[in-house]
């Protein structure tokens, strides 16, 4: 709880807690702790919007809650759906900062994007979201938020659709927010949080290295994605200021580390800027950098074409041409390589192209631009 940024006014968000926070905090206000079991279903199960609806509780504890925590600590500013129908949502926090989220429909089931910061200290050239220092991390609580905030708006629709799928991959770095994010998982994939399995999450980094290893030890079964896009130091470097604190061979280290423990796959997300890392070199360089970790089966790679971003003209799409000759290249070397599908392009809710025409006109900051990956 204490991580949570409340305004003076402003009470605690209650999905910041796990079961077990939330017992104890019963226990030490003199209540029976399995009350917890009983709020967490109102929360995850029934997922209603307020204290009072919580009919199996006294009004005593109704109060207490209500006294302590809030149920909701955004609001929705924007919701925008695609042919396609994914949805993106952009949500106010309570502090007046704006985040988007978008819902993803796929042949196995609905995706979720969320949001871990507000902006990003990475600053990779081809992200609009590395153009806005982070000005905070979001709590725990938030980024439950969002997927709760989701979930119930399609609890009102007739289809009655649950999501399934996250992937934490909106705006931010969850490395650079570590804690949060891993309460987050650790919330929504508990039996009596949202249950959305391990295997159903996925969190991407850009390659922190100390919290790759970190992550190897959290005994999730949580899908691990790195965001490589080039697999030499000049190029990565060139496009990604992070190499130059953690160069390749800093975060290959990392890579074996994490396969050597857990032995699980890892993806390798790889953008494809025309002429600039999309040549064949380019593509056995890549390969090279896979081979050279002995564990082919457990390394897949993604090509992800590039999104333009308006406000950038230094990069490109990929020709079609280049994108087949790359994935040719690394499948003949015996690599598991495919290219990422893309969705709500039309609503700018695609790879990259996430950005809040609002949070530009409103808040009179950089537009902000995602990567949004199925
Ligand atoms: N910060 C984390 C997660 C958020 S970015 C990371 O970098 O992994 C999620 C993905 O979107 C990353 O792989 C990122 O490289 C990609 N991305 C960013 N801008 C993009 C763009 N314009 N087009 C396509 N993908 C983009
Ligand atoms: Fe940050 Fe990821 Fe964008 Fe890089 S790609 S600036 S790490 S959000």
């Amino acid at each position: 709880m204490s991580d949570h940024p409340t305004l003076p006014h402003q009470k605690p968000s209650i999905y910041n807690l796990t079961e077990k926070d939330l017992t104890v905090w019963l226990t030490e206000q003199g209540e029976k702790p399995f009350r917890a079991t009983q709020i967490w279903k109102w929360l995850y199960a029934k997922r209603v919007n307020s204290f009072s609806e919580m009919s199996d509780l006294g009004l005593s504890t109704r109060d207490l809650l209500d006294n302590h925590f809030s149920l909701s600590s955004m609001e929705e500013d924007t919701l925008q759906r695609s042919k396609d129908g994914t949805i993106k949502c952009l949500f106010k926090l309570a502090d007046g900062n704006l985040i988007e989220t978008v819902l993803m429909e796929h042949s196995y089931g609905l995706s979720i994007c969320v949001t871990t910061q507000i902006g990003c200290n990475i600053g990779c050239t081809f992200c609009a979201s590395g153009l806005l220092t982070k000005k905070r991390d979001l709590t725990a609580g938030e980024i439950v938020e969002q997927v709760c905030y989701m979930q119930k708006k399609l609890d009102l629709e007739p289809a009655k659709k649950r999501i399934s799928h996250i992937v934490i991959m909106g705006i931010g770095e969850p490395f650079d927010n570590y804690d949060n994010v891993l309460r987050f998982i650790r919330i929504v994939n508990h039996p009596k949080g949202l249950a959305i399995g391990a295997r159903h999450i996925t969190v991407s980094t850009s390659g922190l290295e100390g919290k790759i290893k970190a992550f190897a030890h959290e005994g999730l079964q949580v899908n691990l994605a790195l965001s490589l896009h080039a697999a030499n130091n000049a190029l990565r470097t060139r496009i990604m200021k992070l190499n130059k604190a953690i160069p390749i061979e800093k975060l290959m280290e990392a890579v074996d580390y994490y396969l050597d423990q857990t032995n699980r796959r890892i993806t390798f997300e790889y953008i494809l800027l025309k002429d600039v890392n999309d040549l064949e070199s380019c593509a056995f360089d890549l390969a090279n950098l896979i081979l050279a970790r002995n564990r082919l089966h457990l390394i897949h790679v993604n090509l992800i074409p590039y999104n333009p971003v308006h406000e950038f003209d230094h990069y490109k799409r990929s020709e079609p041409k280049a994108i087949h000759r790359f994935i040719s290249t690394l499948r003949a070397q015996g690599i598991n390589a495919v290219v990422r599908g893309e969705h709500g392009t039309d609503i700018d809710a695609a790879c990259g192209q996430l950005r809040s025409k609002q949070l530009k006109a409103r808040a009179a900051i950089r537009p902000v631009t995602v990567g949004i990956h199925p």
